[in-house]
Formats: C-alpha cells, structure tokens, sequence
C-alpha cells in the first residue's frame, strides 16, 4: 500500500518534468527502481557511467536491461583507465576520493552539457546517508549544472524490494551473491562483509587490488604506515590520509605592468604556453619565461601554471568545457573558443581546480610571493630546491610539542617555523589540516621526511 502512494507520488513528480530530463543507471536496485518509474514516465534517455572498475555481473546487467526495456544505454567514460591512473593519483581512500570525480561526475557533466539535459534522475535515498537527510525531490547538486530529481528520496530498501519483485525487474545478480551495495569493486567505502565476498567470489580482483596497493604504499612505510602487509590485508589503507610531497619547479613574478611565469624546462614552458591564454592571449616567450603584459591575479596564475604542469591527462577538467582538450595526457586550450571565463581554474567544482594537483602523492609547485614559505625565507628562490609537503590532522601545539625536542621552534601568527641542522620546516593551518613543508638544507629530502616519520611516530 505504501509502495503504491510512493510510486504514483515518483510517477507524479516526474511526469510533470518540462525540461530536457535523463536517467543515471547505476546497475543497482536503487537505480533500478528509478529507471523503471522514469520509463513508466516516458523518460527514456539513460546513462551509465563506466568507472572501468566495474563488476563482469554489472556490464551484463546494463545489456540485460537494454534487452528488457528495449531501449540504448550511453556508456560514459574517462581517457584512462583507473588501474592506471591510480600509479599517478595514488589509491583513492575515504580521506582522498578522486575517482568519483574522475569516473563519475565530469562524464556526466560532459554528457549533460553535450546534450543539453537540464535534470537527471538519481535513485538517491535518504535511509542509506545521513548527509542525504536534507535533500529534496527536486534538489540541485553543486557538481551540476542540471537539477537533480531523486523520486525515490523516501523509499525504504524494502519499499525497493517490494518494487523490483511486483514488476519482476531484472536486478544485479551480485545482490544473490550476498552484496549489499553495488558500484566499483575495489571502493575504498566497502565494508570487512564485503571484502570477504570480494575475496571468496572474485580471488582475482582481490590478488590485484592487494599487488597494486604494495606497489603504491611501498615508500610509505614509516609515514603513518608501521607494517605495510598488515596495513593491506587489514584494510587500513582504505582510511589513509597520504602526504603530499612537492617540488618546486619556477616562480610567478607579478607587477603592476605584467606577470612573469619562470619555469625550469622547455617541457614546462611548453605545457603552460599551451594554457596560457585561458588567463591572456596577450604574451611572448623568452627563454624559460613566459612574459604577460598586464597584471593578472597571483593566485589564479599559480592555479593554472600548477594544473598545467601537473597534468597526467584524467580528462576531469576537460569534461566542463568544450575549449579544453587533451594532447597526448597534456591539457591544451582553444584560444579562438575560450572565453577567459576562468570556470576550469575555479577550485569548487574540483578542489584545487585539478585532480592531480590536488589528490596525488606527489606535486610540481610555483612559489609565488604570497607563498608563505618565500615570504618568510627565500630559501627556495632556487626553483630546483626539492620541499616535502604533509598535511596532518594534528594540531600545530602537538606538532610544536614533538619537534622542540630536535629543533628550535619559532612562532609568528598561526606559522611555526621549525629550524634544526638537517631542514627547515614551516606549519600552518590550511583547509581544516596542519601543512608541514620541509626544506632540506643539504638537498637530502628523504633524510629530512625520516625525521619527521621518526618524530611524529
Ligand atoms: S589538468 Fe588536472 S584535472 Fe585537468 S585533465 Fe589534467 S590532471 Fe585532470
Ligand atoms: S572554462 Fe572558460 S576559461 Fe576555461 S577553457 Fe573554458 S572558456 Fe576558457
């Protein structure tokens, strides 16, 4: 009876939808429940969003359904797949989560935007996240440009159940295998339940997911990670929070006449030429430099210097706009088409504006003079100068705490500058975390990110 006033409250809701609306087809229950009222609605238009580490048993879902409603599904998809983007991301945990980026939003947004869907309908239901408490049947996601419906918002899972059985619905065959939730198998968001039937019903996958994750965490052991064996098999590294390391790579110069990009390398200066005009298309090249005769914002030059040099080609950033492209895992801009709306170096939709620059182990950075790090020491100016970047839970108390011990520590406004014989070191509060960068003084980076391992254990 509940069931009943669900489903024709769901079919009201999206019968009365004008605009140009799709379904995303996840190939679990939920979605299941959501297409089949869309289809009863007469929305037809349906995507699934192919993360490349998918079940077998989900592919042949997404064909069994094409069969039974006779309809086409539109496969979306990123340029790389994620066991080989993840050796230049790192392994995605619940602290560092890229590849819903990757692999599922900026697919879509591509879609949409390609084909001017103004809504798509999710099988979103409160019951399974109390974040979703708040959302509406006709909600907007930030992600989106499209409104997002979710008729299905209130269902129960045995109201979803009760759905699938009356309409005899062909469900994911994983539910009979005892999974409770279907979606990438190696989802760092996977209960211990779940990775015993991973292990006993797909050995496989499991032998891979554990080989690629050695392969990964293998240097670093000692920060945050004790025994590497027992950090995998115990699934611990699905909870890690990976420190990033930098290097620095040029600086950003900025007068009231013009800004000036120096970069170490031809290749460098190549990739950030290639971009450039999305900042100005009024510029020349000398040397190692590139010269832009106006004042431009520090901050969005870093960005877009950073996100150039940074680029290993996950295709997240190019799915937002038609001017961005790909050459050969470098991004590149259309100057005749880009527009200067400066959207793909905004760091809302995507924090940090790139995936790489932001999730990765590993970063090329700019120093430019508003770095705190130049400002309070030009220690860096020499662009080769290697710095180690880790970004901590701990507070800057406990951090003083630990390194006095080995260092002279000096305080100034929310900054701790650490200074002993091996390194310098300096530890602000950044987005919620400390950031410690080290700069080694005899350009011994991996002996300085020892002390730290050693201090902070
Ligand atoms: S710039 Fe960053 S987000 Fe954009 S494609 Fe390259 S790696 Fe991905
Ligand atoms: S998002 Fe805006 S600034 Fe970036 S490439 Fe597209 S048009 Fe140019």
């Amino acid at each position: 009876m509940i069931t009943e006033f669900k489903e024709r409250e769901a079919i009201n809701l999206l019968k009365k939808l004008k605009k140009k609306t799709c379904v995303c087809y996840s190939g679990g229950k939920d979605s299941l429940v959501a297409l089949d009222l869309s289809i009863k609605s007469g929305i037809s238009d349906v995507v699934f969003c192919d993360t490349t580490i998918e079940f077998q048993q989900t592919l042949d879902n997404i064909e069994e359904i094409e069969y039974f409603y006779g309809i086409n599904i539109t496969r979306v998809s990123a340029p790389r797949p994620f066991f080989d983007l993840v050796y230049d991301m790192g392994f995605p945990t619940r602290a560092l989560r890229w590849c819903c980026k990757v692999y599922k939003f900026s697919p879509f947004e591509e879609y949409a935007r390609k084909n001017g869907i103004q809504a798509y309908i999710t099988g979103l239901r409160k019951e399974e996240n109390s974040k979703r408490k708040s959302y509406k049947m006709d909600d907007k996601n930030h992600f989106f440009n499209s409104n997002q419906i979710n008729p299905i918002l209130n269902w129960s899972e045995d109201d979803i159940w009760t759905y699938i059985h009356k309409y005899n619905l062909p469900s994911n065959p994983l539910y009979d295998l005892g999974f409770k939730r279907i979606g990438c198998w190696p989802c760092p968001f996977k209960s211990r339940e779940e990775w015993k039937l991973i292990e006993k019903n797909f050995p496989k996958k499991y032998v891979l997911l554990q080989k690629t994750l050695k392969n990964i965490l293998k240097d670093c052991e000692g920060i945050g990670i004790r025994d590497l064996n027992d950090f995998i098999t115990n699934f611990k590294w699905a909870g890690y929070m990976r420190p990033q390391n930098t290097e620095l790579k040029g600086k950003i110069e900025v007068s009231s006449k013009m800004t000036m990009i120096h970069l170490q390398n031809f290749e460098q200066l190549e990739r950030v030429k290639n971009v450039i005009p999305i900042l100005s298309k009024d510029f020349e090249v000398v040397r190692n430099s590139i010269i832009i005769k106006k004042k431009l914002r520090r901050q969005s030059v870093k960005i877009l210097t950073e996100k150039a040099i940074n680029c290993v080609g996950c295709g997240a950033c190019v799915a937002l706009c038609d001017s961005l492209r790909l050459r050969e895992r470098h991004l590149i801009v259309d100057k005749e088409t880009c527009t200067s709306c400066s959207r793909c170096i905004k760091t809302d939709k995507m924090r940090g504006a790139c995936i790489k620059r932001n999730f990765s182990p590993f970063r090329y950075t700019v120093a430019s003079c508003q770095d705190k790090l130049i400002e309070t020491k030009d220690i860096l100016l020499n662009p080769s100068s290697r710095v180690g970047l880790i970004r901590t839970r701990k507070s800057l108390e406990i951090i003083e705490e630990k390194f006095k011990i080995i260092a002279e520590i000096k305080k100034t406004n929310e900054l701790l500058i650490i200074n002993n014989k091996e390194f310098k070191a300096f530890a602000y509060k950044s987005k919620g975390l400390v950031e410690i960068k080290f700069c080694p003084k005899n350009d011994n980076l991996e002996k300085v990110m020892n002390y730290y391992r050693k201090i902070m254990a």
